[in-house]
């Protein structure tokens, strides 16, 4: 299958479908030179995953393939090229290579949950930064999702603990907020005794509406609520910063 599939003239850029088959068995290459014709009617504009469902259907491997790459063609960022990639991997592998691929990813959604204080991701009740007592209980970070905990983590300049929403606060995409975590939020300030909400939703309108929403919610709350600061990224040059980075360096400056 490798090679089955390369880059048809006009898709640059894109993983098309038009197909070099002169290596393949007779059988085989009547099916590939039909796709093939069937490839180069494509839109190129289109969406290829959006494409791929069809495409992988009748797959000269067989059914079973034809899934595999149909579902690797879910994951975020892959394309046909790179799904087809990944379920060639897979054939070439093990059974007990295949299978640890597997049992992994069941295994992941069998044991993995949310922290019931923070509704970070752990295996166990609280998450392991819940469960530090050496960390600053009474300041809390507010984060979209669980991935933005391990970004801020990374820095290893945050003590304090986290609050994850699950998402922000978005009318166009019906999400609003009963469908985030906001209402626990306002409950662990309330009862925890917390003192401080950093919030680090993400720069976006949405993002910061979020953080306004939940700052109203707790105006007349004694905590007090400050966000990330914005502006220009460490090692950047200000010839590459847009409008918007600009004019928030310009509004945060510090003290020399
Ligand atoms: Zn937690």
């Amino acid at each position: 299958m490798e090679g089955l599939f390369s880059a048809g003239p006009g898709c640059a850029g894109q993983e098309s479908a038009a197909i070099t088959h002169c290596h393949l068995p007779p059988a085989t290459r009547q099916v590939a030179e039909h796709l093939s014709e069937r490839n180069s009617t494509l839109n190129c504009g289109r969406r290829v995953i959006g494409s791929m469902k069809t495409e992988t259907q009748d797959h000269p491997y067989g059914k079973a393939v034809a899934k595999l790459i149909e579902e690797f063609g879910n994951l975020p960022g892959i394309g046909r090229k790179s799904a087809e990639r990944l379920a060639n991997h897979v054939l070439s592998s093990s059974s007990a290579e295949a299978n640890a691929l597997a049992d992994a990813i069941r295994e992941v959604k069998i044991s993995v949950k949310r922290c019931s204080m923070c509704f970070n991701l752990t295996e166990d009740t609280l998450c392991r930064i819940c469960r530090d007592s050496r960390r600053d209980q009474q300041v809390v970070c507010v984060v979209e999702q669980p991935k933005d905990v391990v970004a801020l983590e990374s820095s290893g300049a945050y003590s304090g603990l986290y609050h994850v929403l699950g998402g922000r606060i978005a009318p166009l995409d019906g999400v609003g907020p009963e469908d985030l975590t906001i209402q626990q939020l306002v409950h662990r300030v309330r009862k925890q005794g917390i003192t401080e909400l950093v919030m680090a939703t993400n720069p976006t309108l949405e993002g910061d509406g979020t953080a306004l929403f939940i700052t109203n919610l707790l105006q007349n709350d004694n905590v007090r609520i400050t966000r990330l600061a914005r502006g220009i990224a460490s090692g950047s040059v200000l010839e590459f910063a847009n409008r918007e980075m600009l004019a928030d360096a310009l509004k945060g400056r510090q003290q020399f």
